[in-house]
């Protein structure tokens, strides 16, 4: 099946498996894949780096908005999948440290970040046969993506992930509070006054609590073999 230069944009709730879905995509159908978290999380640290973060978590916006110009950040192909990059150096690792998690939500939530992170992923799309996650791709960055899909799932299937998860790193925790804070998240997300988490009008939604990825992707062969299939 040939799929022509269009952009899939993913949105949706978090923990609902949107990058590893966004990546076999990507994979399976030759598109490049574009993680807006991930520049939200390479502004992070570039605040960070710069003390433009204070021990109070203050951000000094003034010169956050000065700097973002300046800063280079790009998604560079690798045997290993598609890596962040700042300038020349690589970063992958560093934006997902706990530290950054922990700090990107108030910077995401800036409105002149956003900007730069809008502009940042038109410019990278600009060339189309892009599969873009985030949370506004939809409805703010590509409103004009030709499919889209907006991911959802049980709060409490998402926790039991987020739980095996962290507990595969080494973590302790409790489904209580991994479940508290996934609810909790969604509120933030849907509720912030920039950009909140919307779902398109036009996208299509994918509730996968009860779907493996390879059952997502059956999913979405058949989605795309009836919009670009011969017959
Ligand atoms: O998806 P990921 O967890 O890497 O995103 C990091 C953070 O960036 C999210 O918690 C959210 O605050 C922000 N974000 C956003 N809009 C997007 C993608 C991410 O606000 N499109």
């Amino acid at each position: 099946m040939h799929i022509p230069d269009i952009i899939i944009a993913i949105d949706g709730y978090s923990s609902t498996g949107k990058s590893s879905f966004a990546k076999l995509i990507a994979r399976e159908f030759g598109f490049r894949y574009l993680d807006s978290g991930a520049l939200y999380r390479g502004v992070t640290l570039y605040a960070m780096e710069h003390g433009l973060i204070g021990a109070d978590g203050a951000i000094d916006v003034k010169a956050l908005g000065e700097a973002l110009p300046y800063i280079d950040l790009d998604f560079v192909a690798g045997s290993n999948g598609s890596k962040t990059y700042m300038g020349s150096r690589c970063i992958e690792k560093e934006i997902r440290s706990l530290d950054v998690s922990q700090k990107v939500s108030p910077v995401s939530a800036l409105p002149q970040v956003r900007e730069y992170v809008d502009r940042k992923l038109r410019e990278l799309g600009s060339r189309r046969r892009v599969v873009i996650d985030g949370r506004d791709i939809g409805v703010t960055v590509f409103p004009d993506a030709e499919l889209k899909i907006f991911m959802t799932a049980d709060p409490e299937v998402r926790a039991m992930r987020r739980m095996k998860e962290m507990q595969g790193k080494g973590e302790k925790v409790e489904f209580a509070d991994v479940l508290a804070n996934v609810k909790e998240r969604d509120y933030i997300d849907s509720h912030r006054k920039v950009s909140p988490l919307a779902k398109a009008d036009d996208a299509v939604v994918l509730d996968n609590s009860e779907m493996t990825l390879e059952d997502q992707m059956v999913w979405i062969r058949k989605l795309l073999a009836g919009k670009f299939g011969e017959n």
